[in-house]
């Protein structure tokens, strides 16, 4: 059940670095990790895959050191997702914090 909120979470996570700059898995692990989600490849890259399957994000190929890499950057769908999630962590934030 936590790991399943979490996932939500960490989607969203996800959406805003994608937004803020073009971003590929082992960096967001490492992001994600210093958020404290110890996510394994077999989650995370899964969940890259899903949310570009939903057209939530592009992927690039680019070649780095002589290695490709798959590069991820928010669609306008993606933008519209992360702005209603933004509402939504807010209104949630101020109800679940009120007294804390
Ligand atoms: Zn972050």
């Amino acid at each position: 059940m936590i790991r399943e909120f979490f996932l939500g979470f960490i989607k969203i996570h996800i959406l805003y670095h994608a937004g803020e700059e073009p971003v590929y898995g082992a960096e967001l692990a490492q992001e994600l990790a210093r958020h404290g989600y110890e996510l394994s490849p077999g989650t995370l890259y899964p969940t890259l895959h899903r949310l570009h399957e939903q057209g939530y994000l592009d992927r690039e190929t680019r070649v780095v050191d002589g290695r490709a890499r798959k590069y991820y950057t928010l669609t306008d769908k993606g933008k519209l997702a992360l702005n209603e999630a933004r509402h939504k962590i807010a209104e949630l934030v101020a109800e679940v914090l009120e007294g804390e």
